[in-house]
C-alpha cells in the first residue's frame, strides 16, 4: 500500500480529531483513550510544524478543543480559558525549564507545583463575592452555562468569605471522587443505564445536565487553582497575592477549596522531585489525576513569559504514563481457577500500558462481556492502574472488523470437560468436576500442604502446578507414591525446586533441577528422625526436613501421645481427597 501524501494525512488527522472532540466534549462518550488522542494531535502538530502551509485557521491545533452543546446556553469567557502544553517525559520537562530560564535569565526559577486533576475545567464568576455564573471551558472562548448545576456542588461556596474583589473569575476543576464514581456506575448498572467509562466522563456527564436535580444527586467536587489573568493584575495592584503559591492561599481564605498537594520548588531538580513524589502517591488519592502541573510561581515572571495561541509559556502539564491504551483483542480464553471459577481472559496484541507490556487482560465474567459487547477481533481499550490486573474497559464498535466473532461461553470446563454450573444470582460460572478437574486438584493439594493441614514447607503453588500438570499426582494421597521422579517441563522452575530441596539436603542439591524427592513407606515424621541426620530419604520436601529442625517436631501430628507416621498421614490424604472427589 502506498503511504498517503502529507496533505492527505494532515486532512485525515484533522477530520479524525474533530470527530473525537465531538464525541468527547459534546457527547461525553470518548471513542479513544486520551493517550491515543494526544498521539494524533501531536502527529498533526508535527506535520504542521514541518509544513506550515498546511496549517489552517480551523485546524484543531489552533484552538482549545471543545464545542458547545446546543441545548445548553453559551457563556462567553471574558478572558479565554487556555489549556496547558503537555510534557510527556523528562526531556520535555527539561525543555520547558530551559525555555523559562532562557527568557527569564534566571538559573533556578521558582515553580509552583500542583496536581493535574482528571476532571472538567470550569470558570466560576463571583460578583461582590456572590456566586453568579459557572461556565465550562467549551472552545476556550465560549463555554456552556452550567450555573444551576454548579450551584448544587457542595464545595462551591455561594458567597465568598473575606474581602472579595468586585468581580472575580475563579478557574478550577470539577471532578468526581473514585468512590462516588463506583457508586454511580453501580446505580447505572442496576437501572440498566449506560455506565461511565471513567470518573472524568462521569463528572462531565453529571455537570452538563439540563436538569440540575440530576447533578445534585451526583456527588461532584471542585478544586480552585487560579483566576482569570486580567483579575491577577487588578488584585495584585490592591496588595493581593503576587505569586501562584500566594494566590492558592488567598483562594483558600476566600472559602474556595484548594488541593493540599502543592509545593514551591526550584529548578528542574525540584520539578522532578515533585513528579516522583506524586507518582508514588497517585493510587492512594481519592480522585484521579493524570499528571502534575508546573507553573512559574511569580506573576511578574509569568507576564514576562506570556502566552502562545493555545497555551501559556509559563506552565506545563507533566503527564503520567497513560493507564489506558488501544489494542486488538486476538482471542478470549477461559481460565479455570483453583476454586473451579471460570474466568474469561482476553488475549491481546501486546501493547504498553502504564509503562508495562500487556498481552492479556481480565474480562471478569460472561455478563461483563455481554454488557460491553466485546467480540473477538475488536479494538479494545485496556486499562492498567497500579498493580491491579489489566482489564478491558471498552470496545470501539466503529473499528469492528467484518469477521469479528461473538464469544460463546463454554458449557464444559476447558480443563477437564465437566459441566459448567452457574448459580442463579451468581456472576461466576464454575467447573463441577471437583478433584477430577486438575485445576481444582491443585487447590486440594495446596490445602493439603498448607499450614493448617500438613504444613509441608516447600510444596507451594509452583511445585503443585508441576506435579499436577505432569500428571504425577492426581490425588492428595498420590504425594506419597512419588519417588525421585523428574518433572517434565520443570526447567523453568528448576532453580526454585533445587533451592527448596537444597535447603533440606545438601547432597541432593547436586541433582538435576526438577527432580522430586518423595518416598513413601518411610515413617520419619515426628519420630526418630532427628537421630538420623542425613538419612537417605528425602521424603516430601519439608514434610520431614522441617520437623527435623524443630524442637516441637510432630506437635501437630501427635495424637493421644503417639506420633503420626506416614501411613496415617497417607490415610488422611486419602480420605480428604475422597471427600473432595465425592463433593
Ligand atoms: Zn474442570
Amino acid at each position: 500500500m502506498r503511504a498517503p501524501s502529507v496533505p492527505d494525512r494532515a486532512r485525515a488527522l484533522r477530520e479524525q480529531i474533530e470527530r473525537l472532540d465531538y464525541a468527547y466534549y459534546v457527547l461525553d462518550a470518548p471513542e479513544v483513550p486520551d493517550a491515543e488522542y494526544d498521539r494524533l494531535l501531536r502527529e498533526l502538530q508535527q506535520l504542521e510544524e514541518l509544513h506550515p502551509e498546511l496549517r489552517s485557521a480551523d485546524s484543531p491545533t489552533q484552538r482549545v478543543a471543545g464545542a458547545v452543546r446546543a441545548d445548553l446556553q453559551p457563556a462567553t469567557h471574558a478572558v479565554p480559558m487556555l489549556s496547558l502544553n503537555n510534557a510527556l517525559d523528562d526531556a520535555e520537562t527539561e525543555a520547558f525549564d530551559a525555555r523559562v530560564r532562557a527568557i527569564l535569565g534566571a538559573s533556578l526559577p521558582k515553580y509552583c507545583c500542583e496536581l493535574k486533576f482528571d476532571g472538567l475545567a470550569i470558570s466560576l464568576r463571583f460578583r461582590d463575592g456572590v456566586f453568579e455564573r459557572a461556565a465550562t471551558r467549551g472552545d476556550g472562548a465560549v463555554g456552556e452555562d452550567v450555573t444551576d448545576n454548579v450551584r448544587t456542588i457542595r464545595s462551591v461556596p455561594l458567597r465568598l468569605r473575606h474581602r472579595a474583589p468586585e468581580l472575580l473569575e475563579v478557574r478550577g476543576e470539577v471532578l468526581m471522587f473514585r468512590r462516588d464514581f463506583e457508586r454511580l456506575n453501580a446505580h447505572q448498572r442496576e437501572q440498566g443505564n449506560k455506565e461511565f467509562a471513567n470518573p472524568r466522563n462521569a463528572a462531565a456527564g453529571s455537570l452538563r445536565q439540563l436538569d440540575a436535580a440530576v447533578t445534585a444527586q451526583r456527588r461532584l467536587h471542585f478544586f480552585a487553582y487560579g483566576i482569570a489573568a486580567a483579575d491577577t493584575a487588578s488584585i495584585d495592584g490592591d496588595g493581593g497575592p503576587a505569586s501562584q503559591w500566594l494566590l492558592l492561599d488567598w483562594l483558600q481564605q476566600l472559602g474556595l477549596p484548594v488541593c493540599e498537594h502543592r509545593a514551591v520548588v526550584q529548578g528542574i531538580g525540584g520539578l522532578r522531585g515533585f513528579y516522583e513524589r506524586i507518582a508514588q502517591q497517585r493510587d492512594g488519592l481519592p480522585y484521579e489525576i493524570d499528571g502534575v502541573v508546573f507553573k512559574v510561581d511569580s506573576f511578574a515572571e509569568q507576564q514576562r513569559l506570556g502566552s502562545l495561541a493555545r497555551a501559556p509559556r509559563w506552565a506545563v502539564a507533566r503527564k503520567f504514563p497513560p493507564r489506558e491504551a488501544l489494542t486488538r483483542l486476538l482471542d478470549i480464553e477461559v481460565q479455570v481457577g483453583r476454586t473451579g471459577a471460570l474466568t474469561p481472559v482476553a488475549r491481546l496484541a501486546p501493547v504498553v500500558v502504564g509503562g508495562v507490556v500487556v498481552s492479556s487482560a481480565t474480562l471478569h465474567n460472561e455478563d461483563e462481556i455481554r454488557r460491553k459487547d466485546i467480540r473477538i477481533g475488536d479494538t479494545v481499550a485496556v486499562r492498567r492502574a497500579g498493580d491491579v490486573i489489566p482489564e478491558v474497559i471498552a470496545v470501539l464498535p466503529e473499528r469492528r472488523p467484518h469477521d469479528a466473532r461473538e464469544f460463546v461461553f463454554p458449557c464444559n470446563c476447558p480443563v477437564c470437560g465437566s459441566a459448567v454450573v452457574r448459580g442463579e444470582d451468581e456472576a461466576v460460572a464454575r467447573c463441577s468436576g471437583g478433584l477430577i478437574c486438575p485445576a481444582q486438584r491443585k487447590q486440594a493439594l495446596l490445602h493439603f500442604a498448607g499450614r493448617r493441614a500438613l504444613d509441608i514447607d516447600g510444596l507451594g503453588e509452583k511445585l503443585v502446578d508441576q506435579l499436577v500438570d505432569s500428571g504425577l499426582v492426581t490425588h492428595p494421597a498420590g504425594l506419597f507414591e512419588l519417588n525421585q521422579q523428574v518433572l517434565p517441563g520443570a526447567r523453568s522452575h528448576g532453580r526454585e525446586v533445587r533451592r527448596q530441596i537444597a535447603r533440606r539436603d545438601r547432597a541432593r542439591a547436586l541433582d538435576e533441577p526438577g527432580t522430586v524427592h518423595i518416598r513413601s513407606r518411610h515413617p520419619p515424621c515426628g519420630r526418630g528422625y532427628g537421630a538420623r541426620p542425613g538419612a537417605p530419604f528425602q521424603a516430601l520436601p519439608g514434610l520431614c526436613g522441617r520437623r527435623r529442625n524443630r524442637a516441637a517436631a510432630g506437635e501437630r501430628h501427635r495424637s493421644g501421645g503417639r506420633a503420626l507416621d506416614t501411613p496415617v498421614l497417607r490415610g488422611a490424604a486419602q480420605s480428604q481427597g475422597d471427600r473432595l472427589l465425592a463433593a
